[in-house]
């Protein structure tokens, strides 16, 4: 094995897609990235080279994972823009897995016996492991056998929440019989934004008690103490926590039972109302993209300005929430797409919150676009960030880090 290359090819599969970035460890730069998707149902790469500004894009035939992983070595390995001759000096494969429930609390190196656990855990993340499953599978037939490959999980940073924390209020033995308990997701991000923000603060994160606000398409807050995750707003499944763009976030049980009896929806028909058609696009009538929803706002829609009222308002409650869960806030974090570009979101959130010692830098807020950047005031006893994520590097860390130890 060649791990003086260190390049690491990151994976994050879905039922359709085949998502990829290839980094070169040594400086951490993207060497090249990419997106295989509609696989089963078509096929399309579309390919990036971002030191050279190299797009490229085809429809293809995808009818399974397999084809669409041949597609991925076919573009980093052939042709003029080629990023590297042969997969053989490939270092590693990283991949990206939802769902690793109680059984994976750190990644772990890709045997026969882990891929038949994560599919095992399928019934737990329906939309997720079982596609994992025919990545790793085509990985494994594709690529030369003596790359290894890394799993790391969503859910494997907040296996550190206490069971106070991740216990419904059902009946136990369905816990113990089913598994049914809050795991929380976006475990990569918030363990590298959060680490990111001490190493800003220039504080030892076990001293540190920081709300995370992963806030994108999927948005999850995550209560970090000691650098350990206590509590996060995601549960079961990705669907629980704050409105976000297709997906509903909370609500009372009973009101699920209800509309399933006034609109008549099985099971699967309320699953998909309550992640595909709620969160900003239900109640806003007009996109599930923050963009098109604050514009709508600005430009009188009441709906729209009500859907940003309400985000705004349940991430402010998860702060307030957090801050008493961990007995004190000494930092405020926002990530993703929505906490990363939109100061109004970040505004909204952070106005009349002085009791928990977070005044914002207004001017510094509306100037931080996507950098690392504080954006509170220097007398604000809370500290609040803008600290951008990068799943795909720490991923590419974990997969290092992994196959160094297994060489030592
Ligand atoms: P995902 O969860 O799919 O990774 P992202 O983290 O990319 O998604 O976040 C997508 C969300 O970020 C969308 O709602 C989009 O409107 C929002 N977003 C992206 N750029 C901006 C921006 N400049 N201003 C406000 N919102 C933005």
């Amino acid at each position: 094995m060649n791990i003086a290359m260190k390049l690491v090819l990151v994976v994050n599969s879905g039922s359709s897609s085949l998502k990829y970035q290839l980094l070169n460890m040594e400086d951490e730069s993207c060497l090249a990235k990419g997106n295989c998707d509609r696989i089963g149902i078509g096929g399309h790469v579309k390919h990036q080279v971002p030191s050279t500004g190299y797009e490229y894009s085809e429809d293809c035939v995808f009818p399974t994972h397999t084809e669409a992983f041949e597609k991925l070595v076919e573009v980093l390995t052939t042709g003029e823009n080629r990023v590297i001759d042969s997969m053989a000096e490939i270092s590693a494969v990283g991949h990206r897995i939802v769902q690793g429930a109680e059984i994976f609390n750190k990644a772990c190196l890709v045997t026969e016996e882990v891929i038949e656990k994560i599919d095992g855990l399928s019934e737990l993340a329906p939309v997720h492991n079982h596609p994992h499953v025919l990545a790793l599978r085509a990985c494994s037939k594709v690529l030369p056998k003596s790359i290894p490959q890394v799993v790391v999980f969503d859910t494997a940073f907040h296996q550190t929440m206490p069971p106070k924390a991740y216990l419904f209020g059902l009946p136990y033995e369905d816990y113990e019989k089913y598994a049914v308990r809050k795991y929380g997701f976006h475990g990569t991000s918030h363990r590298f934004v959060s680490a990111r923000l001490a190493k800003a603060m220039e504080r030892d994160i076990s001293e540190l008690k920081i709300v995370s606000c992963h806030l994108g398409n999927g948005s999850s807050i995550t209560a970090v103490d000691g650098g350990k995750s206590v509590d996060t707003s995601m549960g079961f499944t990705p669907l629980d926590g704050i409105i976000m763009g297709t997906r509903c976030g909370a609500v009372d049980p009973s009101a699920v039972t209800y509309v399933m009896d006034k609109h008549g929806f099985n099971a699967h028909e309320m699953s998909e109302y309550m992640n595909k058609k709620s969160g900003f696009l239900g109640l806003s009538g007009v996109s599930s993209d923050n963009r098109d929803v604050c514009k709508a706002a600005a430009e009188g829609d009441k709906r729209a300005a009500l859907t940003t009222e309400i985000l705004k308002y349940q991430i402010k409650k998860y702060i307030g929430a957090f801050s008493a869960a961990m007995n004190g806030l000494d930092a405020v974090l926002f990530t993703g797409g929505i906490g990363e570009n939109s100061w109004e979101v970040r505004e909204g959130v952070c106005e009349n919150m002085e009791f928990l010692g977070i005044r914002l830098d207004r001017e510094a807020n509306r100037q931080a676009k996507g950098e690392l950047v504080k954006i509170s005031a220097p007398d604000s006893r809370a500290e609040v960030w803008v600290v951008p994520t990068n799943e795909e590097l720490l991923i590419a860390r974990d997969t290092i880090s992994l196959i160094s130890e297994s060489c030592q």
